[in-house]
């Protein structure tokens, strides 16, 4: 099954949801990074949330990036998302091993421990947005439903999760974000509260094989779920030579003039898909030419 999004509404527009099937996404981050089980599900929960979250924007143009800084052995992941359902992240340290949770879990809030939520949304203003929360229990769902209503205003559930293979490569991934519009009444909400309370995890959700339409079914149960639109969603990575080398012309003439009189071959990497580029002298030499 390829990943995609759902997107829907429900209780006569008053509640929106989202939900997401990740498994590819998470499986190429884990391929592309080599993470251990416990970054990978820690980056796959991150990667689920930020692709949901990049296709709530407006514009085409328009990028999320969520950022956690967090002084626990992973310390750190960074996720972009575009509204078109491309989403790309890395952590800071992709061999984080730690025993399993109390409940027999991978470990992620232990992996992260206390640390900062950063969004960031990019919409082509000439500042961009920022919300800065704490994390609140580091097992990153919990985390972003705070953002929302701390920084969104936006009351909201959010569901995880990354199911492993024994051989440790990504089984399952998925999530969902239901929220809730200003006008809501009471009874919406305390229904919501019950059937949230109610529900399994997302994880046994996905290890029973549950599409994110059956997801959505089941934690809003007892409502008229109108599914509004249904898109993919995939690990992209934008970055190619030439827009390395872009980069490169944009350190200006002094550094790069170091970088030849060094002799050497230099390699640039972009930590989102774990890629390097290497420039010859040769090479380096044509970009000081561009960057005049
Ligand atoms: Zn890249």
């Amino acid at each position: 099954m390829k990943d995609y999004i759902v997107r829907g509404t429900a209780a006569n527009n008053q509640v929106r949801v989202f939900a997401a099937t990740t498994r590819e996404i998470v499986e190429t981050a884990r391929q592309r990074h080599n993470t251990s089980p416990v970054a990978t599900a820690a980056l796959g929960r991150l990667l689920t949330g930020g692709a949901m979250m990049g296709s709530m924007m407006k514009n085409e143009k328009d990028m999320l990036t969520i950022q956690i800084k967090c002084d626990g052995p992973i310390q750190g992941l960074t996720v972009t998302a575009d509204v078109a359902g491309n989403v790309k992240g890395y952590v800071e340290n992709p061999d984080v091993m730690l025993p399993p949770s109390a409940k027999g879990k991978l470990d992620v809030a232990n992996a992260l421990g206390l640390g900062v939520l950063n969004v960031i949304k990019d919409m082509g203003l000439k500042e961009p947005y920022l919300g800065q929360t704490i994390l609140m229990t580091s097992e990153i769902a919990e985390d972003l439903t705070y953002y929302f209503a701390t920084s969104e205003q936006v009351p909201s559930s959010v569901g995880l999760g990354v199911l492993m293979e024994k051989d440790n490569t990504v089984k399952q991934a998925g999530g969902f974000i239901i929220q809730v519009m200003p006008f809501v009444e009471d009874a919406v909400v305390e229904k919501l509260e019950a059937n949230i309370a109610n529900i399994e995890s997302v994880t046994t959700m996905l290890d029973k094989g549950y599409t994110p339409e059956k997801i959505l079914e089941t934690v809003l149960e007892g409502f008229d779920v109108e599914i509004t639109d249904k898109m993919p969603t995939k690990f992209e990575c934008n970055c190619s030579k030439s827009r390395v080398e872009k980069a490169l012309i944009s350190i200006g003439r002094r550094d790069i003039t170091e970088m030849i009189d060094d002799g050497k071959p230099i390699e640039m990497h972009c930590h989102f898909c774990n890629t390097s580029y290497e420039f010859t002298v040769e090479e380096l030499k044509e970009i000081l030419k561009k960057s005049r």
